[in-house]
């Protein structure tokens, strides 16, 4: 039951994420409306606002076949996958066996995989999320980080960045934006050293895997999601190391 309550409380955070996304895509104000109201959610195409039965997570999507009540267009399929991801990860967190508070890593988690949604989309990371991630990171420190973390975390970021400047020289373009540096050192405030060094290691292997898989599929890139990827490590250490 706690599960459950726990997925359906992810949903609904995902669900939530997902409209800011787009809020940020379209650079809208995030708070209030053209009339200075505060933002109520609404159909993408009628703009007709939304009541809470189209807002429950997942059911009403499942409920309304994916399209919307009034003008019956189709509803991006992104919204149910961002209240699954949300979900799972939620429970992900309840199931892990790490000591950290949940009041801590509930909020890190959700900043974090807001930024791989949206670096998926759009190979960029918003600010106003990297700020909230940085400041949890490092409140994080206060109750679980120890200086380790700190000099961990400044010599691999100090190193991706030298890295970086080697790479930018060589391909003659930015390899690596600063978004992700600032990524890279919030993740490295959270986790410990192994943690850590895992989420990197699992990120850059994700990365070389699917740059060779586009290659051999005639269809090379250019960039990866690196900030995507790194979530994706994250998470993986965080549960299961
Ligand atoms: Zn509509």
């Amino acid at each position: 039951m706690t599960l459950f309550l726990f997925f359906f409380f992810g949903s609904i955070v995902g669900s939530y994420f997902e409209t800011t996304n787009q809020r940020i895509a379209r650079d809208d104000n995030l708070i209030l409306d053209s009339n200075k109201r505060f933002l109520r959610s609404q159909c993408d195409h009628c703009k007709k606002e939304l009541s809470w039965l189209d807002l429950f997570p997942i059911f009403s999507f499942l409920f309304l076949k994916g399209k919307c009540r009034y003008c019956k267009k189709p509803i991006k399929i992104d919204h149910l996958i961002s209240e699954l991801l949300f979900g799972l990860i939620f429970c992900l967190l309840i199931l892990s066996d790490n000591s950290l508070d949940l009041f801590l890593t509930i909020p890190f988690f959700s900043f974090l995989f807001a930024i791989a949604l949206f670096d998926y989309k759009y190979f960029l990371i918003p600010k106003i999320y990297l700020l909230f991630f940085i400041l949890i990171s490092f409140f994080s420190l206060y109750f679980e980080g120890s200086f380790t973390n700190i000099i961990f975390a400044s010599v691999m970021t100090l190193t991706v960045f030298i890295a970086k400047q080697i790479m930018d020289r060589l391909m003659k373009r930015e390899t690596l934006g600063n978004g992700d540096l600032f990524l890279i050192f919030g993740l490295g405030f959270f986790h410990s050293p192994i943690e850590f060094s895992f989420t990197l290691l699992l990120a850059s292997s994700l990365g070389i895997v699917i740059f060779v898989l586009k290659s051999l599929m005639n269809n090379p890139i250019d960039k990866v999601p690196l900030g995507t990827l790194l979530a994706i490590g994250s998470i993986s250490s965080f549960s299961f190391i």
